[in-house]
């Protein structure tokens, strides 16, 4: 019998060929130049625009917008990359909707803002269609700088610093370049090698030396990198997963969804990755959201997502509840998981009510599950790092940590708020203040 969305246990080929096309194909089709002339004419080129100061990277709005409406999509490219030099990606992946767009003065009036995220991409695309890089790098300084974690806060440090006539050596513990990039962000956003393609698209600055395979703790320590750079930003992001705290949680079918998605994200053919019929995920987050379509977008039957709190706490957007919604995810709030059953195997996991602060009701209910998706956050690995606050690395300003001549930023550092936008913000940010240290110029 050939196998289907009903066939029970996890199982890979649940679709025909054409319905993992269809289904993965990109989330918004790309503007066309028509498309984006009616979109950037709808903008009102605010004074003191409200989008702008929404933008956690300042990408100067409106400018790129005119300039997209006076038909020089190149010179927009420009105006964005600039402040954003992953402005393809954020295009891509940027939560707009609480973000520019949400405070879009065409949203607050009409409800319909301006098309911000889709203008950008169909600016950077056009730009970066013509295989040229918009910057150039200033002549060598002879400063060289240790950049650890390729993700969009290391690569944005990376070429800023690059750009600025520093040597730089980009080191990852992967095997390959672009952090969450390459192996978290839902396939949905981000087809057709985008953000491989985006990589290297960066790295024409020049002055930009990868090296992967080279994990921090493992292969380097932080000693090392002081002795041979004149400064260290660290970029590493969050590696570690949250645990339940269950009995019968290492049961077999219980697994991280990041695991699942980067799984999912490197796979060449969809087809023969694995999945449930039936597929619980914990969890409130942008990752159990993912974890959750992906699973049904593979052919799952029945996807739950259970979240502990009510739906307005969800760090999820409303943009992605209704995203999972509409892809048939069944959400679940107020229950925490008590218990995962089955014999060597999940079968069932248990779940009991709970009021929106957490008190447990009494009240339990089961579902049966034959895969489990554990999404409740991600942690700082690694040890020997400058001090914490709290969970992550402790910054001020812009990204200083309590070791000399080491900064840090993006996920792994405290006060971001675990976006793709401001990881490349918080990079760019410290590369503007170890720029200025190497020069003698900065306190
Ligand atoms: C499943 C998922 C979906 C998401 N979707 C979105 C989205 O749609 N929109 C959005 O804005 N944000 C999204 N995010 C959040 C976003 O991906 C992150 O905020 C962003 O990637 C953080 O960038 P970063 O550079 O700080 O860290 P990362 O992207 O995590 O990059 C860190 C890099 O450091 C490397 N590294 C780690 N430890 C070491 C070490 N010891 N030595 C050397 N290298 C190391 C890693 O291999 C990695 O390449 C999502 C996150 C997840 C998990
Ligand atoms: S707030 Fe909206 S209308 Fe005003 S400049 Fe920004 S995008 Fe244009």
């Amino acid at each position: 019998m050939s196998r289907n969305t009903l066939t029970p246990g996890i199982t890979a080929g649940r679709l025909a060929q054409a319905e993992y096309e269809t289904n993965f194909a990109d989330l918004h089709a790309p503007l066309d130049p028509h498309e984006a002339a009616v979109a950037a004419d709808r903008c009102y080129f605010c004074h003191d625009a409200p989008c702008i100061t929404a933008c956690p990277t300042d990408i100067d709005i409106p400018l790129f917008i005119r300039q997209i409406a006076t038909g020089t999509p190149e010179a927009a490219a420009r105006t964005i990359l600039s402040q954003n030099i992953m402005g393809g990606m954020c295009a891509r992946v940027c939560p707009t909707e609480t973000l520019c767009e949400e405070v879009c003065v065409r949203e607050v009036a009409e409800g319909k803002p301006v098309l911000i995220g889709q203008l950008q991409r169909y600016a950077t695309d056009t730009l970066m269609a013509q295989g040229t890089h918009p910057f150039t790098r200033a002549a060598a300084t002879g400063k060289r700088v240790a950049v650890v974690g390729a993700g969009p806060a290391g690569l944005a440090c990376a070429h800023r610093l690059a750009m600025y006539g520093h040597d730089i050596t980009l080191y990852d513990g992967r095997d390959k370049a672009g952090g969450l990039n390459e192996f978290g962000i839902a396939a949905y956003k981000s087809v057709e090698g985008f953000a491989a393609r985006e990589v290297d698209w960066l790295l024409q600055i020049g002055g930009i030396t990868v090296e992967t395979g080279q994990k921090l703790g493992r292969d380097l320590s932080l000693d090392q990198l002081r002795e041979r750079h004149d400064a260290v930003f660290l970029g590493i992001g969050l590696g570690g997963v949250n645990a339940l705290g269950l009995d019968g949680e290492d049961k077999d079918g219980v697994l991280d969804a990041v695991d699942f998605i980067a799984d999912l994200r490197q796979a060449s053919d969809l087809s023969k990755l694995p999945v449930g019929r039936d597929v619980v995920v914990i969890g409130g987050g942008m990752t159990a959201v993912d974890a959750a379509v992906q699973a049904r977008l593979l052919g799952a039957l029945n996807v739950s997502l259970v979240y502990r709190r009510g739906r307005d706490r969800m760090n999820a957007s409303v943009f992605e509840q209704d995203l999972a919604a509409s892809k048939g995810v069944r959400i679940i709030t107020n229950a925490a998981p008590i218990a995962v059953h089955g014999n060597g195997a999940v079968r069932e996991i248990e779940f009991e009510y709970t009021d929106d602060d957490l008190t447990p009701t009494g009240q339990t209910f089961r579902l049966g599950a034959d895969q489990v998706f554990r999404a409740i956050g991600q942690t700082l690995t690694g040890d020997a790092l400058p001090d914490l606050d709290g969970r992550k690395i402790a910054v001020t300003g812009p990204g200083r940590t309590s070791m000399s001549g080491i900064w840090a930023g993006g996920d792994c550092a405290s006060g971001g708020d675990d976006l793709t936008v401001t990881a490349v913000a918080e990079g760019r940010d410290a590369a503007e203040d170890i720029h200025a240290q190497l020069a003698g110029v900065a306190g």
